[in-house]
């Protein structure tokens, strides 16, 4: 394993490519180089990462470089509080990064379950802009490191988070559901429920018009729609299929988180 360091996140994009990974925290991956994966042989690493997080003119801008303790330590995002909390136990909130999170296979990226459902934007480290869905689609194929992502501050009440675990407080997820309840132009994601966090058109059609139990219960009785739930060791098909209507009339119908 070869390990190249670089002073800034723009040099260091430069150099990733598919046998060489980008460290960030490392949470993932140096667990595989212990694991010995081969499908990699270099490290790249930035000495400059940005782990800011504040508020720009387009709105929140939070660095790629930011831990979940960072986002747990910032009043500007408290509204993802719940979210940061949610993943892993405290020495896995100190080390892994938000930039991370959005490039977490399943059963993780909780994170980004969030960021998709407030419709974030990715800044990529050479300036371009893209939203986070088209990031998401595409991230197996290398396109550039991820230098911030931007997000508009949610109304307050709007925005809603639910993880969905065997073992509490820190097992991974079943699923995980955020949801971001603007009048006529809802956001419902789900993590775990297909390859990558994927927005549940079917219950954002139903709760277009507001969430009243009527609205709310088409939601639940279309959510999968959009959906592609995987067999895995967490849990089957079967059981995703049936449960995930359930957690999410809960999460509609629970008060604000913040
Ligand atoms: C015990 C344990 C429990 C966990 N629990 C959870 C959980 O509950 N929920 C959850 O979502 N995750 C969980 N994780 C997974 C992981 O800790 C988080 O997803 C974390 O946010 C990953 O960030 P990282 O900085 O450590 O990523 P790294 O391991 O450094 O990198 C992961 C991948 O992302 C790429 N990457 C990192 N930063 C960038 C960037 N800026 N631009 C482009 N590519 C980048 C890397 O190249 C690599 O391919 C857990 C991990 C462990 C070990």
């Amino acid at each position: 394993m070869q390990v190249e360091t670089f002073s800034t996140l723009q040099e260091a994009s430069g150099a990733v490519h598919d046998r060489a990974q980008f460290l960030a925290g490392g949470t993932i991956l140096m667990r595989a180089v212990t694991y010995g994966d081969q499908s990699f042989d270099t490290i790249v690493r930035a000495q400059q990462v940005d782990r800011s997080i504040g508020s720009d003119a387009g709105g929140l801008r939070i660095g790629a470089g930011a831990t979940m303790a960072d986002v747990l330590a910032s009043r500007d995002v408290d509204f993802l509080h719940p979210v940061a909390r949610a993943i892993g136990g405290p020495q896995v909130r100190n080390m892994g990064t938000v930039g991370g999170n959005i490039f977490a296979r399943n059963p993780y990226g909780d994170f980004a379950v969030a960021l998709l459902a407030l419709d974030a934007q990715a800044v990529m480290a050479d300036g371009r802009t893209m939203p986070l869905g088209d990031l998401l689609a595409t991230r197996e194929r290398p396109g550039g490191l991820v230098q911030a992502v931007t997000i508009a501050r949610p109304e307050s009440g709007t925005f809603r988070f639910r993880k969905v675990s065997r073992v509490k407080p820190k097992g991974v997820s079943v699923m995980s559901i955020a949801a971001h309840l603007k009048r006529g132009d809802p956001r419902v994601v789900f993590g775990n429920m297909a390859p990558t966090p994927t927005r549940s058109v079917g219950a954002e059609r139903a709760l277009a018009n507001g969430t009243d139990a009527g609205a709310i219960a088409a939601a639940c009785s279309a959510c999968l729609e959009g959906l592609a739930p995987a067999d895995d060791p967490l849990a089957t098909e079967w059981y995703r299929r049936e449960v995930a209507p359930v957690h999410l009339k809960r999460l509609l119908e629970e008060g604000a988180r913040y």
